[in-house]
C-alpha cells in the first residue's frame, strides 16, 4: 500500500476541465515533481491534496485514510507557494512556529522546534527579523521551516523557487532535495522548469493540458520519452520523422537512409509515417561502424556555445544536433560540409504519434 494514493482525480471549473484524469501512487519518503508548462492543471492538483480545492471526481487516500473530505488543516500537509506567503507582521520566529501555537503546542516546545529549523536552514541568526528585512531566499527557507515545523505527513512546494535569482534558484535546489532526503519527507513539487524536475526528483509526472504525459524517473523521461510532447518539454531535441520499414526488425528509413532501433518499433505497421527521438549527446560526428546507425548530410549550423559547440545536420526534410566539446586545438568544422553522423541502436525512441 502507498503512502499517498491518487485515483481517478478529476476538476472543473464550470465548463473547464482543468485536471481531465489524475492517478498517482506516491511511496514513504518519495520526491515527486510534477512537471508541465504553465496552465496545465499542476497547481490545481497540489490544492486538491491540500484541501484547497474539491475535486470534481476521484479519490486522495493518504497513509491509507481518505482524506478528500477533510479541511485542510486536518490533512497534516505543508506548503510553500511561489510567491512568499510569509505574515508580514510576524517576526521569522512567529512565522515558523505558527503552526504549532494554532496547535496549542506548549511555548517551550515551540522555542526549541524553532531554533531547530532556523539551524536546519542554515539561517541561526534572524529569529527575531521581519520577512521585509530577508532576501527572497531566505524567505523561501522560512516558508520552507514553516511548513516543516509541524512535522507534516506531505510536503507540498508549489513552484517555490520561480521567483528567485538564478544562482539563488539552483543553491536553494540542492539545499530542499537534501534536506528531504534527510528527512525522508514525503514531498509533492511543482514545477514548469525541466532541469529543477530532472534535478531533483525520483520521480517525474509530465503534465499536459490536464492529463498525465508520463510518469518516470528522471533518467526513464529524459532517456525514453514516450511522446513528442514529454521529448520537447524535457529537451530530447531531436526528432527523426519517416517510414517503418521493418517493425519487426526494427528497421525505419529517414529520408531515403535506413537506420536500425534496437528499443523496437511495438505497434507501429509496415509503411507507416512515425517519429523516432534521438538525444542531441547520442550523436556523433564521423561513421559509425559495425552494429552502430550512420546517416550522411550537410552541416546547415554552427552555434559556438562556449564549452560546448552545437552542429546542426540535415538530411533531407530531417535535420539533427548535435554537440561536441569546445577544443582549442581543433577548430569546429564549417557549414556547408558534408558530413556522416552516427549513433547507436538503443538510443531511437518510438513515440507514441506520428
Ligand atoms: P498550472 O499550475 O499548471 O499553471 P493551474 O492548476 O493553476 O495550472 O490552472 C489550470 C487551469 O485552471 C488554468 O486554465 C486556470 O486558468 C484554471 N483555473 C485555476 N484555478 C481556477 C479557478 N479557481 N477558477 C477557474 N479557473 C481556474
Ligand atoms: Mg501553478
Amino acid at each position: 500500500m502507498s503512502f499517498l494514493e491518487i485515483t481517478g482525480l478529476q476538476k472543473s471549473f464550470g465548463a473547464n476541465q482543468v485536471v481531465k484524469r489524475f492517478d498517482l501512487s506516491v511511496q514513504k519518503g518519495e520526491f515527486i515533481t510534477l512537471l508541465g508548462p504553465s496552465g496545465c492543471g499542476k497547481t490545481t492538483v497540489l490544492r486538491m491534496v491540500a484541501g484547497f480545492e474539491t475535486p470534481s471526481a476521484g479519490s486522495i487516500r493518504m497513509d491509507g485514510k481518505e482524506i478528500s473530505g477533510l479541511a485542510p488543516n486536518q490533512r497534516n500537509v505543508g506548503m510553500v507557494f511561489q510567491a512568499y506567503a510569509l505574515f508580514p507582521n510576524m517576526t521569522v520566529a512567529e512565522n515558523i512556529g505558527f503552526g504549532l501555537k494554532i496547535a496549542k503546542k506548549p511555548q517551550p516546545e515551540i522555542d526549541a522546534r524553532v531554533k531547530q529549523m532556523l539551524e536546519m536552514i542554515k539561517l541561526p541568526q534572524i529569529a527575531d527579523r521581519y520577512p521585509f528585512q530577508l532576501s527572497g531566499g531566505q524567505q523561501q527557507r522560512v516558508a520552507l521551516a514553516r511548513a516543516i515545523a509541524v512535522r507534516p505527513k506531505i510536503l507540498l512546494l508549489d513552484e517555490p523557487l520561480s521567483a528567485l535569482d538564478a544562482k539563488i534558484r539552483v543553491s536553494l535546489r540542492d539545499e530542499i532535495r537534501v534536506l528531504q532526503q534527510e528527512l525522508g519527507i514525503t514531498t509533492l513539487f511543482v514545477t514548469h522548469d525541466q532541469e529543477e524536475a530532472l534535478s531533483m526528483s525520483d520521480r517525474i509526472v509530465v503534465m499536459s493540458a490536464g492529463q498525465m504525459e508520463q510518469v518516470g524517473t528522471p533518467f526513464e523521461i529524459y532517456n525514453f520519452p514516450k511522446t513528442r510532447f514529454v521529448s520537447s518539454f524535457v529537451g530530447t531535441l531531436n526528432f527523426l520523422t519517416g517510414k517503418v520499414v521493418d517493425a519487426a526488425a526494427g528497421r525505419f528509413s529517414v529520408d531515403g537512409q535506413e537506420v536500425i532501433t534496437s528499443r523496437g518499433l511495438q505497434g507501429a505497421s509496415n509503411g507507416e509515417t512515425r517519429t523516432l527521438a534521438l538525444r542531441p549527446e547520442a550523436v556523433v560526428l564521423g561513421s559509425g561502424g559495425e552494429g552502430r546507425n550512420s546517416l550522411t548530410g550537410r552541416i546547415e549550423l554552427v552555434s559556438f556555445l562556449g564549452s560546448i559547440v552545437r552542429i546542426r545536420v540535415r538530411f533531407n526534410e530531417n535535420v539533427v544536433s548535435l554537440d561536441t566539446f569546445n577544443n582549442p586545438g581543433a577548430p569546429p568544422p564549417q557549414m556547408g560540409e558534408d558530413v556522416t553522423v552516427s549513433f547507436g541502436r538503443g538510443d531511437l525512441q518510438l513515440l507514441e504519434e506520428a
